[in-house]
């Protein structure tokens, strides 16, 4: 079966052929560095990882590109509201450039617990400047440009393509702005490519440019870098469904306007991270962080595999009870790897084997159908005519995409007990202590349902996770 995926410009699935054999080029766009990223960005992110890695997996060589905004995203993504470095950096009495450090960094601290392969090029906006500047000016000689009260826009009525991958009505984009606060624009959907005129007065980051010190808006960037790094056509832009609309139909005006050709092949976008039905969202700073589950005991492998339960397109409702059925999953099949290590090693497939393969493989050609993929995976451990060895050769070749560390899990690594744990511990001794059976049992009962039991030893209660 080919490799099919979504192309969201088609609104179809597609078979998938690169540019050129055997290669990808593929541009993701990533974090606004003002905040912690939530657990919903990181789907998307885990996403994106996942698409790479099979992509790995399958054979190709993927060249995966994703940019940091540091600089240039207003809270409205159409330059409306506050500049989100700014808002940022006033909150926590930072500088915008250190706010910029810091977030990257937890970004990219998050992105290595929760195993996602780095791009191989991160491009900071702040550190592409001139690119953005030489692709304006190409806009401008195209004429697609318009000076107003200091800032250059772009005219998205010189565009006839305008809003084509978003199906965005024609005479709703060409309104005259009525509902914009920027009357500027000659267009509701015109959009600032370069500032000069901030309406921020502590703007801090700034450049020179042929229209005066400013800063670019933040479509521009993910234009101008990608194709700094891919070339005027590449294979895969991807992005979360809420980029479809303004930023990444911006993206599309602006390389296609200057390029005068189609531009990105395949468009895949990854759905959202609900919190019971809502939206989750970094600028009302309603959202959970990797971090707050890591405190109530998680290990982030944990939410790794909990997004390997819905297929990339589909909406997925974060609760506990889920990430908890995550972890149980998780464990029981370390604890699988782990047993089989120990008693074989990996071996060629049979006949049997293979066809697992050949399942795993359609699965992932199948428009990234990592559900289906994870039935695979639960095929062969229950499996009781496959050996042991093959089961291996699979688990491990699975990985290679899941990025659960099963080759590199070591039965005599002595698990840290999350703190929470510990606390239900101590507090069914207390109960013991004082002879309230019932607290006890009930204690129990709720590490039983976090996948934990006790054992009593001489040396005290030993927690143990329930294989
Ligand atoms: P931002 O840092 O706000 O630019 O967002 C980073 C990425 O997260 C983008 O690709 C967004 O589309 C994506 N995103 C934002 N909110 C969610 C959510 N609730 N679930 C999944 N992805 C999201
Ligand atoms: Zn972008």
């Amino acid at each position: 079966m080919p490799l099919k995926f979504f192309n969201t410009a088609q609104r179809r699935v597609e078979d998938f052929v690169p540019l050129v054999d055997g290669q990808v080029s593929m541009y993701c766009c990533g974090p606004t560095v003002y905040n912690y990223a939530h657990i919903g960005n990181l789907r998307t992110y885990l996403f994106e990882d996942f698409l790479r890695r099979a992509l790995e997996y399958l054979g190709f060589q993927v060249l995966h590109v994703m940019n940091v905004t540091d600089v240039g995203h207003l809270s409205d993504d159409g330059d409306e509201g506050e500049d989100k470095m700014l808002k940022g950096a006033r909150e926590r009495g930072m500088s915008v450039w250190e706010i910029a450090q810091f977030f990257s960094d937890a970004f990219f601290k998050d992105s290595e617990r929760l195993a996602i392969l780095r791009p191989k090029v991160v491009c900071p906006a702040t550190q592409h400047i001139d690119s953005m500047i030489a692709l304006i000016h190409r806009l401008e000689e195209k004429g697609l440009t318009y000076l107003a009260g200091g800032n250059v826009y772009f005219d998205t009525s010189k565009f006839p393509e305008y809003g084509k991958m978003a199906l965005l009505d024609r005479q709703e984009v060409s309104a005259v702005s009525r509902v914009s606060h920027d009357r500027n624009k000659k267009n509701s959907r015109d959009f600032v490519l370069w500032f000069t005129k901030s309406k921020f007065e502590s703007q801090a980051m700034l450049w020179d440019s042929p229209w005066g010190r400013g800063y670019p808006g933040w479509h521009i960037e993910c234009s101008a870098m990608s194709m700094q790094y891919l070339g005027e056509k590449f294979d895969i832009h991807c992005g979360g469904i809420d980029h479809i609309s303004v930023h990444q139909t911006n993206e599309i005006a602006q390389s296609e306007g200057a390029i005068g050709h189609p531009w990105v092949h395949y468009w895949l976008h990854g759905e959202f991270l609900l919190l019971s039905k809502e939206k989750m969202s970094k600028s009302t700073g309603d959202f959970l962080t990797l971090q707050s589950l890591v405190d109530q005991g998680y290990d982030p492998l944990d939410y790794r595999w909990f997004c390997l339960g819905a297929h990339y397109r589909s909406p997925l409702t974060f609760s506990a009870e889920g990430l908890d059925g995550a972890r149980n999953a998780r464990n029981n099949l370390n604890e699988k790897v782990l047993g089989w290590k120990k008693i074989a090693e990996p071996q060629k497939l049979g006949q049997g084997g293979l066809e697992y393969r050949a399942r795993w493989v359609a699965a992932l050609e199948n428009d990234l159908a990592l559900p289906q993929a994870l039935s695979v995976v639960w095929a062969v451990v229950k499996d009781a005519s496959l050996g042991t060895g093959e089961k291996l050769t699979l688990l491990y070749e699975m990985d290679k995409v899941l990025g659960m560390g099963w080759q590199a899990l070591t039965g005599d690594k002595s698990e840290s007990v999350p703190a929470e744990i510990l606390t239900l511990v101590e507090e069914r001794q207390a109960a013991r202590q004082i002879k309230d059976w019932a607290r006890s049992d009930a204690v129990r009962e709720k590490l039983k349902q976090l996948g934990w039991t006790v054992e009593d030893s001489p040396a005290g209660p030993l927690p143990k996770r329930i294989v």
